[in-house]
């Protein structure tokens, strides 16, 4: 008899159990919109040229060996990570207020930065957009912050809810968390304008509310990483504090490599330095120092001038693919004459259109149609082609008919 044995089976997680479900459909027709994971037009998974490039000369480097990293990771690779998020030019980086730490992706950097507030912040609250990545208050509360939800997504105007969103975060206690997709929102797809940004910065200093970014798709909404940084550049050009959590799965396509940063501004060099030491007591008990792989490849594609052109050509490319997948399926809608009003698919940036179907509806796309996707009728664009749109279309059209 196992002394196990009172171990209840745990349901699948809510975006992963997609595939684990996904796996099991043996309909030639199936397919998987449920992880955001980018997919070619051919639907095949994508390394990215500059990648292989990047590891080819890693392979070649024979002086290169398999020791431990640091705790807080790869020094170089922190460095061009902090430029990529903040921009090369930016103040709090020349003037060292910055301390940046190398994660295991951007859940491990969301964790990491976590538990450091928990430990060392005054204020264990954390407000999250309604809705948000569904690992976000599992990561946040096992951290041992205490989560809260502020209004984000009108589902009638499947857009913003500004003006909830400002009287929610009005009415936060003084020196609250605030966590912010710093673009291409998870899982609706809806941003706010530079000018809502603006307000919203403005709003946030004044009750001193710690803005704490969750960076997953730099480059991937516009296309720029520039553009998808300028929220977190707002925030950091008034000279106030934040935290940035990086990750390169997506814009790198480094999924499974689990290379990611965490970023913490500080007012001063001193606070920095001190703030670096207690996040090493944060990470050396949970995984003593993170993968040398991923981040070799990253640093060596962003410190390389040639190799950082050809990925930001590369970048924009997924991006686009990712545009047009969204005309083609407003189109496609349209030309069946779909009841509705399908605009904001085309509107909603990033990986994702939050479509509005209910679960009902999407229990049905899965059972007639197999296709598959979170029961939030969540589709990631980026799993979809030109061939795979009008059974997706066909499917939407049958659901909601
Ligand atoms: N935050 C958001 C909003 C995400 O969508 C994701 C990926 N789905 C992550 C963080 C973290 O992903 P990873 O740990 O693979 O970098």
């Amino acid at each position: 008899d196992s002394v196990f044995s009172h171990v209840v089976q745990a349901p699948e997680d809510p975006i992963l159990g997609v595939t684990v479900a996904y796996n099991k459909d043996p309909s030639p027709v199936k397919l998987n919109l449920g992880v955001g994971a980018y997919r070619t037009e051919e639907g095949k998974p994508l390394v990215l040229n500059v990648v292989r490039k990047a590891e080819q000369q890693l392979v070649n480097d024979r002086a290169r060996v398999k020791e431990y990293l640091p705790i807080i990771g790869l020094a170089e690779f922190n460095k061009l990570s902090a430029k990529l998020i903040f921009g090369a030019d930016s103040p709090a980086i020349q003037e060292n207020r910055v301390t940046t730490v190398q994660c295991l992706s951007g859940t491990g950097s969301l964790r990491v930065g976590a538990e450091f507030l928990a430990k060392h912040y005054h204020q264990r609250t954390i407000y999250v957009p309604l809705p948000t990545w569904g690992n976000h208050p599992k990561v946040f509360t096992l951290a041992g912050l205490s989560v809260k939800t502020y209004r984000y997504y009108d589902p009638a105007t499947r857009g913003l809810n500004f003006q909830g969103l400002l009287e929610d975060l009005g009415s936060a206690p003084a020196g609250a968390i605030v966590l912010l997709h710093a673009c291409a929102h998870n899982p609706t797809g809806v941003d706010p304008t530079l000018q809502q940004w603006e307000q919203i910065r403005q709003l946030m200093r004044s009750k001193k509310l710690l803005p704490f970014f969750d960076s997953a798709y730099q480059g991937f909404a516009s296309g720029s990483l520039d553009a998808d940084a300028q929220s977190v550049r707002m925030f950091v050009a008034d000279g106030g504090e934040c935290l940035a959590a990086q990750s390169y799965a997506k814009n790198m396509g480094l999924y499974g490599e689990r290379v990611g940063a965490l970023s913490i501004v500080c007012k001063t060099a001193d606070v920095a330095g001190k703030v670096e030491s207690q996040l090493k007591l944060v990470i050396r008990p949970m995984y003593s120092n993170p993968p040398i792989h991923g981040a070799s490849i990253v640093a060596a594609i962003l410190r390389d001038r040639n190799l950082y052109s050809e990925w930001t050509i590369e970048l924009k490319a997924m991006a686009d693919r990712i545009i047009s997948m969204r005309h083609q399926l407003c189109d496609a809608l349209r030309a069946r004459g779909t009841p509705g009003d399908w605009s904001h698919i085309i509107k909603q940036i990033g990986m994702f259109t939050f479509t509005g179907l209910n679960s009902k509806q999407v229990t049905f796309m899965t059972k007639e149609y197999h296709i598959y996707m979170t029961s939030d009728g969540r589709i990631s664009m980026a799993g979809l082609s030109s061939k795979t749109v009008p059974h997706l279309a066909d499917a939407i059209h049958a659901a909601v008919t």
